[in-house]
């Protein structure tokens, strides 16, 4: 019988739900407009010829680099977050390493790093989710090789200060120190170029978010261009297909379209939040595009009476520390507008009050 490794019969099964989502998607931290006009030409200009070769990352790679201020050796385009957290494991874990995970997170680092073999540690958040920086230090050891932080954290919203993190990385100079930034558009906070100084430190990014492009799969992974020689090894050449490349330059070029995404975003996240108080909903202040609400028991009937309006939001109780917790995605000002309408509805319909005026 065919049987595959052990590693791989024991890993969780990560499987967003993702059938039937008609309605306005609050439910995956996608951005809710669509990319760029722009890009949506530069994808209908696509012709036979392009789609026939090989794609080249190497142009593409070095707008990148160009538009983050970095060398072109320190970066490496990638398929998605997902595929840099895959590719920095597969470099650096073997079996017998340890994995450091702070839970609740992104489910990939954990199904990425113990899909090598290695052993994965999840360490609880704190008070409030806050970073645990003392209990991440005490738990490390000459066999700790991978520590991955998303900042802001998903689905906390959120953000590690980067003392914290860069102490982190200089007290386990033996392992990968992978902060995943994806969210980064939505607070400006980065460790880039951190690695100049911390060689064991990785960044990386997403256009899946703050583009608007999670369907076409573009991420950044930078790092020390003397380390990103090494996880080019385990890469394919082609990891990006050709749409994705030829659009990626368009999307840089449209920073006004992203700004005016962020803002419309931010203010909205800060509505939501206030409209969070004003009923004595419990929620975690987030520095993303979206907010993690306690609801408890009222979760399930919240989220579906928010889906017979028509908009779909997240349970997040399977993740740890987070039963009874739901995470809305923050769209554009008139799908805020919509959101904190059916929200008031729904809140109500549960039995809950306004206990502070708007
Ligand atoms: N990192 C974090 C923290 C995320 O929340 C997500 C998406 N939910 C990803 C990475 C995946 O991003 P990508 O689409 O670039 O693979």
């Amino acid at each position: 019988m065919l049987r595959p490794r052990d590693a791989v019969r024991n890993l969780k099964q990560y499987h967003p739900p993702l059938g039937n989502r008609q309605g306005l998607r609050l439910d995956f931290n996608e951005n809710t407009l669509g990319c760029s006009p722009k890009v949506l030409q530069r994808f209908r200009e696509l012709d036979a010829e392009q789609f026939a070769r090989y794609p080249d990352r190497d142009p593409a790679e070095k707008t990148v680099a160009n538009h983050l201020g970095i060398d072109p050796g320190e970066v490496l385009l990638t398929n998605g977050t997902d595929e840099a957290i895959h590719l920095v494991c597969e470099t650096y874990l073997q079996p017998g390493d340890e994995a450091l995970v702070v839970v609740p997170t992104f489910s990939m680092y954990e199904i990425y790093a113990a899909a090598t073999g290695a052993r994965v540690v999840t360490i609880p958040a704190g008070e409030d989710f806050r970073f645990p920086t003392e209990n991440v230090l005490e738990h490390l050891n000459p066999h700790t090789r991978f520590i991955a932080v998303a900042n802001p954290n998903n689905p906390t919203g959120a953000l590690t200060s980067q003392p914290d993190l860069l102490r982190i990385a200089k007290a386990a100079h033996q392992a990968v120190l992978l902060v995943d930034e994806a969210y980064f558009e939505f607070c400006g906070e980065t460790l880039i170029p951190g690695w100049r100084e911390l060689p064991n430190l990785f960044v990386s990014r997403t256009f899946s978010k703050a583009y608007g492009l999670a369907g076409l799969r573009i991420g950044v992974l930078m790092g020390s261009a003397e380390q990103m020689h090494w996880v080019r090894r385990v890469s394919s050449p082609y990891n990006l297909n050709e749409a994705a490349l030829s659009c990626l330059s368009e999307a840089l070029a449209d920073q006004e379209y992203v700004r005016g995404y962020i803002a419309d975003t931010c203010h909205g996240r800060d509505l939501l939040e206030q409209e969070l108080r004003s009923w004595g909903v419990r929620y975690w202040p987030s520095e993303a595009n979206f907010v993690l609400m306690h609801l408890g028991n009222l979760c399930p009937r919240f989220i579906g009476a928010m889906r017979e309006r028509g908009i779909l939001v997240r349970d997040r109780s399977a993740d740890y520390g987070c039963q009874g917790c739901v995470r809305i995605t923050v769209g554009t000002a008139a799908q805020n507008e919509r959101l904190l309408v059916a929200l008031r509805e729904v809140l109500a319909e549960l039995g809950l009050r306004e206990t502070v005026a708007r």
